[in-house]
């Protein structure tokens, strides 16, 4: 086989391998939008046929054969079919250093895990949950064994979310965003200025908010001749292929903000996909960079355009119009301020842009003692509480609203929540960037004027897809590697003004 045959070998096999784990993605979706209830037990069987057949194509030997040809030095190096090859190099000596038994009993586990975790919260249960957990650090230990690691086994889990980063990297960033946050937090919550939150816990017809949602993703620049947004309990964004990127989210009558900033959420991460270059569509150079990258997008447009004064002074005229009755007597700033609102609290999902950050950094550390084995599963509801206080200066007063709130432990996710975090330090290093590179663009905003900032997203961090790390994505955008300064400079400007500290 020549090099070049066994490069549009391998550009073949990744792209149908691409397209049959496509068809698993609206299956997917329909599973969590349409499905009818008794169809579940079958759409497993499809879902864990196609999940097999394209693992199946991804580790095929053909592919190491390929692989093995093209070698190291036969391409340009940055080359577009370097990085190609590079990067399904990457995902292959992954794939085929774990072996299948423990691939099928992660699989196995984390499916029962999810069960018995959702009873488990409902019930307020940790004991019932333990022994699963216990299962999965097991288990997701000897995944980093295989996998193989420098430092911290939690490098080799973090890597198949945020390629290249490793925890001691993360650690030390992290560290110095804590350090400015916990004060932050505790300047806001001496203020003797509140937000008037019922506002937003008025009555908020369904409909009006579904058209309102709707035409701001549209403005922001949502394709939805290439998209779709439908309801379900947990929204999502699913890039399931060129002209086809489905978004979800859940509407409640009584309070604004879930489904309006859970759909610029949605929609930036549908802008992202939408914005992947299609001619490389299942191959890297037609994938997203990292998850922090991914999350990056939709904080960006969720919180840093649409959390922004700016952005409600063209939006706001026409909520009051959808909402009459809701927002008729509402000034603006009363407004503002209430979508801003910053206090701790127990729920991850429901926190707001300053105090987020500490529940992925209270995670992070609880998540790299358990894999350590310098925390037993046993004293996760103790060591969580105890951090809690220190962080939060709360006490959760049942594991509902503490350890057992997430779902990602029970999926085996060991590893993915700082990426939520990472996305919140990239997604202010951007809106920097676009400021500095782009003039007047809030003026834009106060006019629902956003393709300048979408069209620069695009070139900049969507089109290069899977070309380089997400650190260097940030560098070469930025001209810095990642930091926290920025979203820290980002969060004190925004709450001192609104908090008056
Ligand atoms: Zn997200």
């Amino acid at each position: 086989m020549t090099s070049e045959a066994a490069y549009t070998e391998l550009i073949r096999r990744s792209k149908e391998a691409a397209v049959l784990s496509s068809c698993g993605a609206v299956l997917g979706w329909d599973e969590r939008t349409y499905m009818p209830h008794n169809a579940s037990e079958f759409r497993g069987e499809q879902m864990a046929l196609l999940a097999r057949m394209t693992h199946e194509m991804t580790t095929d030997p053909k592919v190491g054969e390929c692989l093995a040809t093209l070698g190291d030095s036969s391409l340009a190096k940055d080359s577009p079919e370097a990085i190609n090859v590079r990067e399904i190099r990457r995902a292959y000596d992954r794939a085929v250093k774990l072996p299948k038994e423990l691939v099928e009993e992660i699989a196995r586990v984390s499916t029962r895990a999810q069960q018995v975790w959702q009873e488990a919260r409902s019930k307020n249960d940790f004991p019932a949950f333990q022994p699963w957990l216990e299962k999965i650090v097991t288990l997701k230990r000897r995944e980093a064994d295989a996998v193989g690691f420098k430092e911290h086994p939690y490098d080799a889990l973090l890597d198949e979310y945020e390629p290249g980063a490793t925890a001691a990297q993360v650690r030390v960033v992290f560290a110095s965003l804590s350090a400015e946050l916990v004060p932050l937090i505790a300047a806001i919550g001496q203020s003797k200025r509140r937000p008037k939150r019922e506002i937003l816990e008025r009555e908020y017809p369904v409909e009006a908010q579904q058209a309102f949602a709707k035409a701001a993703a549209t403005a922001i620049g949502f394709d939805f001749q290439a998209g779709r947004l439908d309801v379900t309990t947990h929204p999502f964004c699913s890039g399931i292929g060129p002209g086809d990127c489905r978004i979800t989210t859940r509407y409640n009558p009584r309070f604004f903000n879930e489904a309006f900033f859970g759909v610029l959420h949605e929609a930036g991460h549908g802008i992202y996909e939408q914005g992947l270059p299609s001619e490389h569509f299942g191959t890297p150079l037609g994938s997203y960079c990292s998850l922090g990258i991914h999350e990056s997008q939709s904080r960006l447009w969720e919180n840093q355009v649409g959390r922004g004064r700016t952005f409600w002074e063209h939006f706001y005229p026409k909520a009051r119009q959808a909402f009459p009755s809701a927002l008729g007597d509402v000034p603006l700033d009363d407004f503002y301020f209430a979508i801003n609102e910053a206090r701790p609290s127990l729920i991850r999902v429901e926190a707001d842009e300053a105090t987020y950050n500490l529940h992925i950094i209270l995670r992070f550390e609880m998540e790299l003692a358990l894999l350590s084995g310098d925390l037993k599963p046993a004293d996760v509801p103790g060591a969580w509480n105890e951090r809690f206080q220190k962080m939060f200066g709360l006490t959760p007063p049942d594991d509902r609203q503490g350890c057992l709130q997430d779902i990602h432990w029970s999926m085996g996710g060991l590893g993915y929540f700082p990426t939520y975090t990472l996305g919140n330090l990239y997604a202010a290093q951007l809106m920097n960037a676009s400021k500095s590179q782009l003039q007047g663009l809030e003026t834009d905003f106060a006019q629902g004027e956003f393709g300048r900032l979408k069209n620069w997203l695009n070139e900049k961090v969507h089109k290069p897809g899977r070309s380089c790390r997400s650190d260097e994505l940030c560098q070469r955008i930025t001209g810095e590697g990642l930091r926290h300064e920025p979203l820290v400079a980002y969060l004190r400007t925004k709450f001192g003004d609104l908090y008056d500290l």
